[in-house]
């Protein structure tokens, strides 16, 4: 064994000594910090990183630099010390030192009992954690005799052909050994990378003097924390274990420590006062220097009281956002700090119903996570069926192929979706989200039995019509029965939090609604307007959809404008109503996109529906859905383009905006709506729309008397928009890109089909995530640069945004904010996580300026 000389990487934990979190990783600078705070800490001894990586390359220090700090013949703890504690590390191994002859003296100190339990334990994670034995071999007897330990000590000299190390300096260096090479595996190594740690990350290891807390009086060990690790909120908490009670089933409970679960003997402040209150005080001392809500590890020695660690308080989301809130109104932290704690996708889950992580999951599928939140009902194959379960108050979950526009009244009436195809811009993931609704789609595995009305999944298992299985929007997992779930909490924290997020961010968040309750869900997550209404979805609504067909079917574009007559007093009171609940917020209301075709049947019971609420045939409507399929219906009419061939339907929908715009602001404050146009690839798309919308502005203003303005603009959402936005700026007063469109067409990658294969082409790293998922600041990111590029050289004071699914996200807002955009807009649900990602994003850019 090649031996280095003295090495000055390892230090006695004291108030001076040279120590930093980023050479001898977190627990060791903490440790020190309980150091400096005056609590009571055994001897401990930190070892760099750079000795432990030395380490388990096979050069060992020289063990005497570190066993002259400690007593003759101690016993010693060894912990891991990662310069992040969510790094991970592996187990720390305790008791090192128990060796024969240490166990008779303990025997004579604390008792045979304590002493043979102490020795077990310690030959249990020797020889499972540095022997790597088969762990069977020794469990332990629940009262462990000398039998016990002759046993022990018989197995591990079979199992380890060798006698027990009976050296305290071989155990060290075996155990300081063998935790150095668990760190440096591979797969140590990939888990810790998954949780953000560089491959280079360094372990170091502390070497504490255990302070057994066995022994005369009264003796225990425990942890103690002061807040609720699920609401965040004051309480004392923890666990002790007495030995002195002899009792060993010891939990908290509301504001105390007892000793027992069932019993319910004494608190542990009634049998220890002075060591509670002790440790009451080293729980606020923590908050005032550490700045956090710690977690300390402690014993009781015959009455003293000994710290041997102290971590950050496991928390859940609700938590961490309590926490850092009532940090900073205690002037512990700055309110940036509290701001910048929080991870924005902890608000998602306090924004919706969630499994309780620590909940068994019976795993049936997994899917794509469209849309966040869990939910559980029983399983429906049909809108028809979720709306007769809503109807018998019986919680659903709407399971489809895909939906489609006909499914929209079974979404309302559903807990949650699940769908086999489609991708996460999908009609059922756009939707979901848009209303909140826990959404899986694209369970590929699934197969449909229709035969027997159930779906198949990998392995056989089959669900039926009825059957209770839980969505989980936020993982993609679809679970059978109902695990225990949390609730969604909005508390003040939660809007404080945001409150002072709002004070830092510097690129404006609107929502994508397209109802009055998506825009009321807007305008509580106080979202800075309307980013995007998608107007077709206001024609899915019951009483709507039978009209739209009659449209669709009729004969001539006078029959085409008496239905849209009818229809105009739907959408004018639409708008009204989003105006009124936007309150002189900014409204983009985008002109009808999708192709017509989605609004008819698809099936022949549908058709035949249709043709008896037309009062056709069942051929007439056959034929009129043939004449209507396109072979490429996202690439085919629709958009701007069915503006331009059927330009009746957005004369009504411009009608609606302007009547609208003059009865809300007859009401109140002047409204200038915003109206925008889907599709557009040609300057000559908008002038022609533009000419068009602007006679109908005209109309209104002198049949109604009143003045009103409004801003026209363009979605750029195929590339040559963006590649053309110089001239198409010209006409246009803000862009707003559609990154779901313009993903789709830059990749040539259909929105619908593309979960089929995206799996695989991310496992192959052909692309490195799902480009409709995540922002791809390469390619469709070129198009957006350009694109604002040249529509600043249009019109240097156009208004840019982005509006496609990617808007809620940390990366499109960072690249926004580069662009210099005026603002992100996504679905209602995702405003509080853009609000604080887009602050975080500005706080650290100052940070680093
Ligand atoms: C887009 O294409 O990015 C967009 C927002 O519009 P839609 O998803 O309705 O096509
Ligand atoms: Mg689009």
């Amino acid at each position: 064994m090649q031996q280095l000389p003295r090495d000055p990487k390892i230090l006695l934990i004291t108030s001076e000594a040279d120590m930093s979190a980023s050479r001898h990783g977190g627990r060791a600078k903490c440790l020190q910090r309980l150091v400096r705070m005056g609590l009571p800490l055994p001897t401990t001894v930190a070892l760099s990183f750079s000795c432990v990586h030395a380490i388990a390359q096979g050069r060992i220090p020289d063990l005497s630099q570190i066993m002259r700090h400690f007593d003759e013949a101690p016993l010693l703890s060894v912990r891991p010390s990662s310069q992040d504690p969510d790094w991970g590390g592996p187990g720390a191994i305790l008791n090192i030192g128990m060796t024969d002859l240490t166990h008779a003296r303990m025997c004579d100190e604390v008792g045979e009992e304590a002493a043979t339990s102490l020795y077990l334990r310690f030959i249990q994670s020797w020889a499972v954690h540095v022997a790597r034995l088969d762990p069977d071999s020794f469990d332990i007897p629940d009262r462990p005799g000398p039998g016990a330990l002759r046993a022990a000590l018989a197995a591990y000299e079979a199992e380890a052909e060798e006698p027990f190390p009976q050296d305290i300096t071989v155990q060290l260096c075996e155990v300081l050994r063998s935790m150095a090479r668990a760190w440096e595996g591979t797969t140590a190594r990939l888990l810790r990378q998954a949780k953000g740690a560089p491959a280079d990350a360094g372990l170091g290891l502390v070497v504490q003097q255990m302070a057994l807390g066995v022994g005369q009086g009264e003796c225990g060990s425990g942890v103690i924390q002061f807040v609720d690790s699920q609401t965040g909120q004051p309480q004392v908490t923890g666990r002790y274990l007495s030995q002195s009670q002899g009792r060993d089933a010891l939990k908290a409970d509301a504001g105390a420590i007892y000793l027992t679960r069932d019993d319910r003997g004494p608190s542990f402040e009634e049998l220890c006062p002075e060591a509670f209150e002790r440790l009451l005080r080293m729980g606020h001392l923590c908050r005032e220097r550490l700045r956090e809500e710690m977690q300390i590890e402690f014993t009781l020695h015959e009455g003293k009281l000994h710290v041997l660690d102290a971590v950050r308080v496991q928390r859940s989301s609700r938590a961490s956002v309590r926490i850092a809130v009532a940090l900073a109104e205690d002037g512990m932290i700055p309110r940036e700090e509290a701001v910048l704690r929080v991870e924005p996708q902890a608000l998602s889950e306090l924004l919706h119903r969630h499994v309780d992580p620590s909940a068994p999951r019976d795993l049936i599928v997994s899917g794509i996570a469209a849309s966040p939140g869990a939910a559980t009902g029983r399983i429906v194959f049909s809108a028809n069926a979720a709306q007769a379960s809503a109807a018998r108050g019986e919680p659903c979950i709407l399971v489809r192929r895909e939906t489609t526009p006909e499914d929209i009244r079974g979404m309302h009436a559903a807990e949650g979706v699940l769908t086999i195809r489609g991708g996460i811009t999908s009609h059922a993931a756009v939707i979901g989200r848009g209303l909140g609704l826990p959404c899986v789609v694209g369970a590929s595995e699934l197969t449909f039995d229709p035969k027997r009305r159930q779906v198949v999944a990998p392995g056989g298992r089959r669900l039926s019509e009825g059957d209770v299985i839980t969505l989980d929007g936020t993982s993609g997992e679809v679970l059978a029965g109902e695990p225990a779930m949390f609730e969604a909490v909005l508390d003040g924290a939660f809007r404080r939090l945001l409150d002072w997020a709002d004070d830092f961010r510097d690129i404006g968040v609107r929502a994508n609604a397209d109802t009055p309750a998506d825009a009321q869900t807007a305008r509580n997550f106080q979202a800075q307007g309307i980013g995007l209404c998608r107007t077709e979805h206001m024609f899915f609504e019951e009483g709507r959809i039978g009209m739209m067909r009659e449209m669709i079917f009729a004969k001539d574009e006078a029959a085409r404008r008496a239905v849209l007559e009818r229809l105009l007093p739907m959408q004018r009171a639409d708008f009204a109503r989003l105006f009124e609940i936007m309150q002189g917020q900014p409204v983009c209301i985008r002109l009808f996109d999708p192709p017509l075709h989605e609004f008819l049947p698809s099936d022949r019971a549908g058709m035949r529906d249709l043709a008896d609420g037309l009062a056709v045939t069942l051929s007439d409507v056959e034929a009129r859905v043939a004449a209507l399929t396109e072979y490429n219906p996202m690439l085919g009419m629709r958009g701007v383009r069915l503006g331009i061939t059927v330009p009746e339907i957005y004369e009504m929908q411009a009608r609606a905006i302007f009547e609208a715009t003059v009865q809300a602001s007859r009401d109140g404050e002047a409204v200038v709506p915003e109206v925008m146009i889907p599709l557009v690839s040609a300057m000559k798309e908008v002038e022609l729309v533009k000419a068009r919308i602007d006679a109908v502005a005209a109309q209104v203003r002198a049949h109604s008397g009143v003045e009103f303005d409004y801003r026209l603009g363009v979605m750029v959402e195929t590339p040559r928009a963006a590649l053309r936005a110089a001239d198409i700026a010209q006409h246009a007063a803000f862009l707003s890109f559609g990154t779901n469109d313009l993903t789709q067409m830059t990749y040539g990658l259909s929105r619908d089909d593309a979960g089929r294969f995206m799996s695989i082409y991310v496992k192959n790293g052909v692309y490195e995530e799902d480009p409709f998922h995540s922002l791809d600041l390469d390619g469709v990111g070129e198009l957006l640069k350009i694109g604002a590029e040249r529509g600043r050289a249009g019109r240097p004071d156009v208004t840019l945004s982005i509006c496609g699914e990617h808007g809620g996200s940390r990366t499109a807002i960072e690249f926004c904010r580069r662009q210099g955009f005026d603002y992100v807009s996504c679905s209602p649900f995702r405003v509080p996580v853009a609000r604080l990602a887009a602050a975080q994003l500005a706080l650290s850019d100052k940070g680093r300026g």
